[in-house]
């Protein structure tokens, strides 16, 4: 007999979390390194900006020269964005300079070319020998001073930090070719069942399409991970442990199986994996999603997640994505969750549960939630009409119209906000 353990959701959540590893650390080509979470600190090597340099384009000269305009000034040489200047800045002078052209020795400030007589971007006139200046600055104006954004020995990013493209730009602009991050967890996906077909076969009476090998591998790489199909184990121990093996020769960090872990007599994955690992059997206080394998096979951590596609997507969200999220590094492991208000009434029988719902924003600026149909464990369709998971909480039977429950958000469409 297998033993069952009754938990909630949040002491199955804890369970799984303190058992899976944060990974080791690989190093990446920086470019690469988008959505991944740094595994060492960035030391700025280099200011930043490295040099001082003007903001405009414009003139170059000392604040002390603008104090009562109009100035007229002896325009002395030209700078020009990646040269260096030829010429001090003196009292009476100024240098024509470009925007991100290193400001010359003795100049404090830059006058921007709207605030001269020099007519805008008229390049067919040269160089002036002379310009009138028709605004006062101050020293420092319009000059983005070296290590004014970074100042170099900063340690601007901590491990952790997850890389977005902001972050890629910075790194890119302090010359960090390579990037230490946590590694992309491998999940090696097993589905099982002897009704389960390839997608690309004709359907057979009595069998159905494998769409839980695939939704698991998308939900997987959704979450950074790196899916590892390990195809249809058939309802034979033998089958399910040759494909499991073949998830340890692939070397992977994760194991997730769908279906036969309940305690049909054709369960042969808890046969597998009482015999060869240390798998605790969960009946989880959820709906969906109850029965839940949770522990090792031969020390790697698995998952046996129920058959039922709807089912098998939920306990993924609230249990598979965030240890995936864990192992690669995150510190964020939950998805958002909104307050959300009842259009429609719903009903639980007591375990926490998980509704597919239509989160939409109202015309006060709240959001209101109703389910998207049909809430069968075998449900597809009203999966994909739903952009939430809308959470009753243990315990509660009932939520009326108008009560306000939280949505925990799968997608933020442009058209809720
Ligand atoms: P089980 O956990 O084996 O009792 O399966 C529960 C339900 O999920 C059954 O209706 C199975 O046919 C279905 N099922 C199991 N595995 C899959 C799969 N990979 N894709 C789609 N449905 C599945
Ligand atoms: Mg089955």
């Amino acid at each position: 007999m297998t033993p069952v353990e009754s938990l909630s959701v949040a002491e199955a959540l804890a369970n799984i979390l303190a058992a899976v590893p944060v990974l080791s650390a690989e190093r990446v080509p920086f470019a690469e390194a988008v959505g991944r979470i740094l595994a060492e600190p960035i030391v700025a090597h280099d200011d930043l900006p490295p040099f001082a340099n003007s903001s405009m384009d414009g003139y170059a000269l000392q604040a002390a020269d603008t104090a009562a305009p109009p100035t007229t000034l002896r325009v002395v040489g030209e700078v020009a964005a990646g040269a260096m200047p030829q010429v001090m800045v003196e009292r009476g002078t100024a240098v024509r300079i470009m925007t991100g052209a290193p400001l010359p020795d003795g100049a404090d400030a830059v006058v921007p070319v709207e605030d001269t007589d020099e007519a805008w971007r008229d390049k067919a006139r040269g160089l002036p020998t002379h310009v009138e200046i028709r605004r006062t600055v101050l020293a420092g104006d319009f000059v983005r001073p070296a290590g004014g954004d970074i100042a170099r020995g900063t340690a601007v990013l901590q491990p952790g930090h997850r890389l977005r493209p902001a972050e890629i730009s910075l790194l890119a602009s302090l010359g960090q070719t390579e990037v230490a991050v946590v590694r992309r967890p491998r999940v090696g996906i097993l589905a099982t069942g002897d009704e389960l077909l390839e997608v690309h076969e004709p359907l057979r009476p009595g069998k159905i399409r494998n769409s839980n090998g695939y939704a698991q591998a998308a939900q997987v790489a959704e979450a950074g991970g790196i899916p590892i199909p390990l195809g249809i184990g058939r309802d034979t121990e033998a089958d399910v442990r040759d494909r499991l093996q073949a998830g340890l020769e692939a070397g992977v960090d994760l194991f997730i199986s769908s279906a036969g872990v309940s305690v049909g007599v054709y369960d042969v994955v808890t046969a597998v994996l009482q015999s060869a690992g240390s798998i605790g059997f969960w009946r989880v206080r959820m709906r969906p999603g109850k029965p839940l394998a949770f522990g090792r096979y031969q020390g790697i951590p698995y998952f046996g997640f129920p058959g039922n596609p709807v089912s098998a997507m939920v306990s993924f969200e609230r249990f598979g994505r965030p240890a995936l999220l864990k192992m690669g590094g995150h510190t964020a492991l939950q998805r958002p969750q909104l307050p959300v208000t009842l259009t429609v009434a719903v009903d639980s029988d007591g375990r926490e549960s998980y509704l597919r719902a239509l989160v939409q924003r109202t015309a006060d600026g709240g959001y209101s939630a109703a389910p998207t149909g049909d809430q069968g464990s075998h449900m597809l369709s009203s999966l994909v009409t739903a952009n939430a998971l809308l959470i009753i909480p243990e315990g509660v039977r009932h939520a009326a119209v108008g009560d306000v429950l939280q949505a925990l958000m799968l997608d933020w469409p442009e058209w809720v906000f």
